[in-house]
């Protein structure tokens, strides 16, 4: 059994490029064992389910539940940008939501998959819009919002976000080493899969007076590809 990662294509309409190579990765995903782990910001935005609605987002659903169908397994774990993202988008697209982190078995090998931003604990002010949002009643609250206005402010917030990332130093955007230490810990796991920081690499450390393995995905805008792992071993591979 093959299990293929990906995260951050960050699809938007304006982007038609991400989307259409996805649909070709897609393709090449044979029928039947396969799984694939979407581990969020698949969206560059997701400002609720009726998003679904959006030409854009539909053909992605589309794409993705044609998988379902030759028998290749969807799991989802959403990111900062499409957390929004809820039981419709997953039952549409034939996907399985996962908790997350997620710790498991694969390939004989106890692993963690996450989408990555949690482990951004330099980022003070980022850490307390994430608490902020993903709060129960800001997401009720946003929800009960017309969706034009909710793609209005989530459009507000990306240009604010933009210009705080231009003057955030790249260290605090990274992961911090702490944070990853602990949820080596925390989990048991060997190997960690994450996204979201963008900086493509696999990482091996002695922690715990054990071998681990932190791979990061990287985003589709600059340079597509997917972690690949099977019986033979794990690879970052370029796609395009
Ligand atoms: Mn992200």
């Amino acid at each position: 059994m093959t299990a293929l990662f990906i995260s951050d294509l960050h699809l938007t309409p304006e982007r038609a490029a991400s989307t259409q190579a996805l649909r070709r990765f897609l393709r090449q995903v044979p029928d039947g064992g396969d799984s694939l782990y979407v581990l969020g910001d698949l969206f560059d935005y997701w400002a609720g389910d009726d998003d679904l609605g959006a030409p854009a987002h539909g053909e992605v659903v589309a794409s993705l539940a044609a998988c379902a169908t030759r028998g290749i397994a969807l799991y989802w774990i959403a990111g900062n940008r499409d957390f929004l993202a809820g039981n419709t988008f997953t039952t549409a697209a034939r996907m399985t939501p996962l908790s997350e982190p997620f710790a498991f078995e694969l390939q004989g090998e106890r692993t963690v998959l996450l989408h990555g931003d949690t482990l951004c604990t330099d980022d003070r002010a980022y850490q307390a819009f994430r608490a902020e949002v993903r709060s129960v009643r800001w997401k009720r609250e946003f929800l009960a919002r017309p969706l034009a206005q909710r793609r209005a402010e989530i459009e507000a917030l990306r240009t604010r976000s933009e210009r705080e990332k231009a003057v955030k130093a790249a260290a605090i955007m990274d992961v911090n080493a702490e944070a990853v230490s602990r949820l080596f810990a925390e989990s048991g796991a060997l190997r960690m899969i994450h996204g979201h920081t963008h900086r493509p690499a696999r990482h091996d450390t002695l922690m715990h007076g054990r071998q681990v393995c932190r791979w990061v995905l990287p985003a589709w805008d600059a340079t597509p590809g997917y972690l690949r792992v099977d019986a033979d071993g794990a690879a970052l591979i370029d796609f395009d």
